[in-house]
C-alpha cells in the first residue's frame, strides 16, 4: 500500500483535544482524491510520558530549591504554594489515580471542584511544557543534543509508531504541522530520525509557526535548515494537494532518490511554482506568494485515525473548527496575525458549517465544538442560530467561541445562542478605556464591552476576557481605571486573562511605532516598551507595578479557572440541573499572560 500523504502532529501541543490543522488538511486531501492518514504523536507522547511527567513535577514541588528555581509563579499560585509541598495531592484531596488519563477525565466530568481540577492541570502543564531537560530545546542550536538520553523516549515512540507506518505505507509526502515554537525541537528531531532511518518521502513542514522557522533559517546558521524539502507558509490545503500529486508522480517513476530530484520553480509565472511553499535552499527565499483558500471549497475536517473518545483529556470529545478564516475586524494595532491573513476575512455559509457539524456527529460521535475562528462576527452567529433552528437542531451541539464585543451581541442574540448550544465566549477586550481602545484601533466601545459581558452572564453563557496592561499611550491613571472596571465585573465574568503588552514584529504598532507614541522598543525584550502620552513620557515602571501588584491579583481572584476546557466542562456539568444551571461560587484561580494568537496552547 502507498499513501499520498502522512500527516504528523509533533509533541508539545494541547493534550485536551486534537488540533485543527491536520484534520482540516486530511479532509481536503481526501476530497481531492488524494490518499492520506494522520498520526497524533503529540497525544501518543503525552500519554506515554504522563506518569513520569507527573512524578517529576511532584518531586520538583516537594523540593524548596527546585520549586523556587524552576516552577513558574503562575503554577505556584494555582497550587496554593508559598513553600515546597511534599503532600500537595493530599492537601487538595487529590488521589494518585486522578493523575492518570482516565482519572483526570473522570474528575473533569464529575467534580464540582474547579480549584482542585486547576491544580491537576497545573501539575500536568508544568510537567509537559515547562519541565524539559535542557537538551530538548538545546537541539535547536546543537545537533549533538539529539543524542542526549532526554530524547530517548520520543525516539522510541517514533521507532514504534512512525517508522513502521513509513515502511508500510510509503507515503509520497510526510507533513509535519508546527503550530508553536515548542514544537520546533520535536519536529527537527523527528525529521532527522526519519532521514537517518533511510526513509525519503518529500518532507514538508507547515503550520502557523513556519513563518518564524523561516526567519530563523534565514537569519542564522541553523543546522536543521536542510532537513525539510519544503516549508508551507499560511493556509496549506491547495499547496499540500499540489505537492502530493507531484510527489506521487515522482515516486511512481521508481527513480532513485526521487524526492531529492524534484525541482520547484521560485517565480509565480514558472510552471513548477507552488504558491505558499518555500523550497530549498529556504534561506534564499525572502517572501513567497501566499494562497488564501476559498472557504466554500474546504471539506469537513477528517478525524480518521485519532482516538477522539479515549485519548484526549476532555471527557466530552471536543473538536476545534473554523467557521471562517481571517478576521472580520482585522485592524487592531497590536494584532500579530499575518496581515494578509487577518485582512482576508472569509466566513463559511452557516449551511456549510451545520452540514460539517452534522457530519462530525454522524461519523465521529462529536457534539462538542470549539470554534477557533479569530473572532466570531455577530451576523455570522445570528446565521448559525437561524440555521440550527431552521433544521430543528437547537441544543444538539455545545460550543465555545472567540468574539469581539459588540452592541449587536445583545440579550436576544445571546439567549438564542444559549438555547442553541453556546456555552462559553472568549472576548478580547484589552482595555475598558475608550481613548486607549481608539488608539489601538480595537473598534469597540467601553460601554458595549461592559454591557456585552453582563448580557453574556445573564444569558447563562460563561465568559472569559483578555485584557492588556501598558498598551501604547496608556497612562498609570488609565490603567488604574481599567482595574476598577474589572472589579465591577466581579461575579459576572468567569475568567480573566491579563497580561502586559508585548510588542510584536508583525503588528501595525511595530511598523508605525512613532504614531503610537513609542520612543523605545526592543523585540528581544518585548515588554520593555517606552512610550509617551501627549507630551509626557509614561512611567512604565509604575505600569508594571500596577500590573503585578493590583491588576494580575485582581484577575486571579475573579477567575474560576485558567483553562478554557475546564471552564467549558464546568458549564456542561452545571446545565444538568436546569436550563441555566446554578452558578458556582467564585474560587481563587490564576490566569496567565495574554497569549491567544492562533490555537491557544496550554492554558496557564
Ligand atoms: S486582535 Fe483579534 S479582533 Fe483584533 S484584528 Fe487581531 S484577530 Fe482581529
Amino acid at each position: 500500500m502507498t499513501l499520498d500523504v502522512l500527516l504528523v502532529s509533533p509533541p508539545f501541543w494541547d493534550p485536551y483535544a486534537p488540533s485543527a490543522a491536520n484534520p482540516a488538511l486530511l479532509g481536503y486531501l481526501r476530497g481531492q482524491q488524494c490518499t492520506g492518514a494522520q498520526i497524533d504523536l503529540n497525544q501518543a507522547y503525552f500519554l506515554d510520558r504522563l506518569d513520569p511527567l507527573v512524578q517529576g513535577a511532584l518531586s520538583d514541588i516537594a523540593d524548596p530549591d527546585v520549586l523556587a528555581a524552576r516552577v513558574p509563579t503562575e503554577h505556584r499560585v494555582v497550587m496554593g504554594l508559598d513553600q515546597a509541598a511534599p503532600d500537595l495531592l493530599r492537601r487538595w484531596d487529590i488521589s494518585e489515580e486522578t493523575m492518570t488519563l482516565e482519572g483526570f477525565r473522570t474528575a473533569i466530568a464529575s467534580w464540582d471542584r474547579l480549584d482542585a481540577l486547576n491544580v491537576v492541570d497545573a501539575i500536568m502543564h508544568y510537567g509537559y511544557f515547562i519541565r524539559h531537560d535542557p537538551a530538548i530545546a538545546g537541539a535547536i542550536d546543537d545537533r549533538a543534543a539529539l543524542d542526549d538520553p532526554a530524547w530517548a523516549p520520543m525516539r522510541r515512540l517514533v521507532n514504534e509508531l512512525l517508522l513502521p507506518r513509513l515502511e508500510r505505507d510509503r507515503p509520497a509526502v510526510l507533513g509535519l504541522s508546527v503550530l508553536g515554537e515548542q514544537q520546533l525541537a520535536p519536529t527537527l528531531a523527528i525529521t532527522q530520525w526519519v532521514r537517518e532511518a533511510g526513509h525519503n518521502p518529500l518532507i514538508v513542514w507547515g503550520g502557523s509557526h513556519v513563518r518564524a522557522i523561516h526567519s530563523m533559517a534565514r537569519n542564522g546558521p541553523a543546522w536543521w535548515r536542510r532537513l525539510p524539502d519544503l516549508l508551507v507558509l499560511g493556509e496549506g490545503e491547495t499547496a499540500l494537494t499540489t505537492l502530493a500529486r507531484r510527489a506521487r508522480d515522482a515516486q511512481r517513476t521508481g527513480a532513485h532518490a526521487w524526492a531529492a530530484r524534484m525541482t520547484f520553480d521560485r517565480r509565480p509565472n514558472q510552471p513548477g511554482f507552488v504558491p505558499g511553499t518555500i523550497a530549498q535552499p529556504v534561506e534564499r527565499v525572502l517572501v513567497t506568494s501566499k494562497r488564501y483558500e476559498e472557504v466554500t471549497t474546504l471539506s469537513a475536517y477528517d478525524f480518521d485515525g485519532l482516538d477522539l473518545h479515549g485519548s484526549y483529556l476532555m471527557p466530552w470529545p471536543t473538536i476545534p473548527y473554523q467557521g471562517s478564516r481571517g478576521c472580520h475586524w482585522g485592524l487592531c494595532g497590536f494584532c500579530d496575525h499575518e496581515e494578509g491573513y487577518r485582512l482576508h476575512y472569509r466566513p463559511k455559509e452557516s449551511e456549510q458549517v451545520v452540514d460539517n457539524l452534522l457530519s462530525y456527529r454522524e461519523r465521529f460521535g462529536i457534539e462538542h465544538v470549539q470554534f477557533v475562528d479569530e473572532a466570531i462576527e455577530p451576523a455570522w452567529l445570528r446565521d448559525l442560530n437561524d440555521e440550527l433552528e431552521r433544521r430543528s437542531l437547537a441544543g444538539m451541539f455545545r460550543w465555545s467561541n472567540y468574539s469581539k464585543v459588540s452592541v449587536e451581541l445583545d440579550s436576544t442574540l445571546l439567549d438564542r445562542t444559549y438555547a442553541n448550544g453556546g456555552r462559553l465566549i472568549l472576548f478580547g477586550v484589552e482595555s475598558f478605556n475608550q481613548r486607549v481602545l481608539n488608539v489601538v484601533k480595537k473598534g469597540i466601545r467601553r460601554k458595549d464591552a461592559l454591557a456585552t459581558i453582563r448580557a453574556t452572564h445573564a444569558a447563562g453563557i460563561r465568559s472569559w476576557i483578555w485584557l492588556i496592561a501598558g498598551l501604547p499611550t496608556q497612562t498609570p491613571e488609565e490603567l488604574a481605571g481599567d482595574i476598577e472596571d474589572l472589579r465591577s465585573l466581579e461575579g459576572i465574568v468567569d475568567a480573566v486573562s491579563v497580561g502586559r503588552y508585548r510588542i510584536s514584529e508583525n503588528s501595525d504598532i511595530y511598523r508605525e511605532m512613532a504614531k503610537y507614541g513609542i520612543i523605545e522598543a526592543d523585540l528581544a525584550h518585548p515588554m520593555e516598551v517606552r512610550y509617551t502620552s501627549g507630551e509626557q513620557i509614561v512611567d512604565n515602571a509604575e505600569i508594571a507595578r500596577l500590573y503585578y501588584q493590583e491588576y494580575y491579583p485582581q484577575a486571579i481572584g475573579m477567575s474560576l479557572t485558567h483553562n478554557r476546557y475546564l471552564l467549558f466542562a464546568d458549564a456542561l456539568k452545571r446545565e444538568g440541573s436546569g436550563p441555566r444551571g446554578p452558578r458556582p461560587a467564585p474560587r481563587r484561580a490564576v490566569v496567565g499572560g495574554a497569549t491567544r494568537t492562533g490555537e491557544v496552547l496550554g492554558n496557564i
